[in-house]
């Protein structure tokens, strides 16, 4: 199939399109803006693959949007483009409406003006995949799982953005009959993770002898998902999926923030210990809380482990592990990463 992956150069679409050139016959067209969140150098092991392209775009602008489409003549369209970091949506929610919920429309327009001049065949065989988060339906209390019918609730602007965008999603579906799928996944961690979200902050500020700051009491719980399990997850339901549908998908590991550093900081201790032969754990620090800060998320996702056979195959130890070891081997990765938002900052643009 030919696949279209818009945020290709992000974290989680990255290791979509290196699974899907490695794991499948598939063709994938890369769409991206890239943005200060995207990465070329993540691909650099497909970019010479033949089965796969880069196109540089924003799918706010419809042309370019619509030009993609008819050129490439996707059999599916898997959406990862968005803004993704919820302290940035604090900081300036603008860019989240715009590229969240105005470049998601502006996608399902044109992916419908496309779909509708296809023959029955392609039609039927089409697949909308939008990708987003277990954030759209709230914090949960101590107990308790969010499920495929969890109502929204939505409480950071990140989020309510991501619950609007798959409103739109479902609509497109309802009203126009594309045939849509939506997938609510809990945090992922792994390789290619940008160096401003918990796990590759820790990591980098931890080797730096920076201070390691937890907001609040590091309570929070978070339902841990090692990209490489959501990436399978994510070609199973575009493969197998029914349209109309939405899954749920998780990582069975939840853990408090402050158990993710302290698991950080063992593994770093036991890997490359500090100089002065102390733990990294001594660089924790506690700073006030994310304004809004959702308690817990948790996710059941029995609904894609028994219609789609998916399941996690890392636990948090295993995924963790091999995160931080990748942190370790791949320096020049990250650096030219600090570098470059370094820069933007020293010119005044946000990094
Ligand atoms: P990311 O921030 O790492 O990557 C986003 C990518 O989208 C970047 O390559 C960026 O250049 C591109 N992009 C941003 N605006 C664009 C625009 N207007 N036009 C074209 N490209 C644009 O994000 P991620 O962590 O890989 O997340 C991917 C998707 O998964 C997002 O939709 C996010 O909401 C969702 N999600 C992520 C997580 C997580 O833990 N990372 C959890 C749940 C859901």
């Amino acid at each position: 199939m030919r696949i279209l992956v818009t945020g290709g150069a992000g974290f989680i679409g990255s290791a979509l399109v290196r699974h899907l050139i490695a794991n499948s016959d598939h063709e994938v067209l890369n769409f991206d803006k890239l943005t200060y969140a995207g990465t070329l150098t993540s691909l650099a092991t497909v970019s010479s693959s033949p089965r796969y392209r880069f196109k540089q775009g924003d799918i706010c602008d419809e042309r370019a949007v619509a030009a993609a489409i008819e050129d490439f003549q996707p059999d599916v369209i898997t959406h990862l483009a968005a803004e993704s970091h919820v302290d940035r949506s604090i900081d300036g929610p603008g860019a989240f409406v715009q590229t969240n919920i105005v470049g998601t429309y502006t996608l399902l327009a044109k992916a419908l003006d496309y779909w509708r001049q296809l023959n029955e065949v392609r039609q039927k065989a089409f697949r909308f995949h939008h990708i987003s988060t277990d954030e759209v339906f709230g914090s949960l209390g101590e107990t308790g799982y969010f499920t495929e019918t969890t109502p929204y609730d939505p409480r950071s602007p990140y989020s309510a953005s991501k619950a609007s965008s798959d409103h739109l999603v479902s609509a497109w579906g309802h009203t126009f009959g594309l045939p849509v799928l939506v997938t609510n996944c809990s945090n992922n961690y792994g390789p290619y993770h940008f160096p401003e979200k918990l796990i590759p902050l820790m990591i980098v500020k931890a080797l730096a002898g920076e201070p390691l700051p937890v907001y609040g009491a590091g309570s929070n719980v978070r339902d841990w998902l090692f990209v490489g399990d959501h990436v399978r997850a994510l070609q199973c339901v575009f493969e197998k999926g029914t349209p109309g549908q939405t899954y749920n998908v998780g990582g069975n590991s939840e853990r408090r923030n402050i158990d993710v550093v302290h698991a950080v900081c063992e593994i770093l201790d036991r890997l490359e210990r500090r100089a002065d032969g102390k733990s990294y754990s001594e660089q924790i620090v506690h700073v006030a809380d994310r304004p809004g800060h959702d308690q817990r998320y948790a996710i059941d996702a029995t609904k894609i482990e028994n219609e789609l056979k998916w399941k996690p195959v890392e636990t948090f130890e295993s995924g963790i592990e091999k995160t931080v070891d990748w942190y370790l081997n791949n320096r020049q990765w990250w650096a030219e990463i600090l570098e470059r938002t370094e820069a933007a900052k020293r010119r005044g643009l946000s990094g």
